[in-house]
């Protein structure tokens, strides 16, 4: 019961107090490591930047059209490193980092292959 609250509230958490000039690191509310992404939009046709905004989970263009070609097309572009002048057209997305699941889910399937499975994988690595 107790673990079913956790996650209900978690997956609630819009993570609003976690800092976004910060790159990386865990939610004040939920604990969830958070990282902050920010996208701009382009015109998919001339590549011109746009104000990028939220709309039910999708990043798409403040404008309806692009004010220098006139498509209807756009397409979302994730920044690297957001400076000053993008910064009034991205959009800010804190994205939850699955580390933890990630590495339970490896080590749970490790345990499982046999050995010489394993060892099959490891000579197509190098
Ligand atoms: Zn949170
Ligand atoms: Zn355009």
């Amino acid at each position: 019961m107790m673990i079913m609250e956790f996650f209900k509230k978690s997956r609630q958490c819009k993570h609003e107090n976690f800092p976004p000039e910060k790159e990386i690191g865990y939610c004040p509310d939920c604990g969830e490591l958070i990282e902050n992404q920010w996208f701009i939009v382009r015109c998919a046709c001339c590549g011109v930047k746009h104000k990028a905004v939220l709309k039910n989970g999708e990043i798409i263009s403040a404008e309806k059209f692009c004010h220098n070609c006139g498509s209807k097309s756009f397409v979302a572009e994730k920044v690297d490193k957001i400076n000053f002048i993008d910064i009034s057209y991205a959009v800010l997305v804190k994205t939850v980092i699955m580390r933890e699941d990630f590495e339970f889910t490896q080590s749970w399937a490790e345990a499982r292959e046999t050995s010489s499975c394993t060892r099959r994988l490891l000579q197509q690595f190098r």
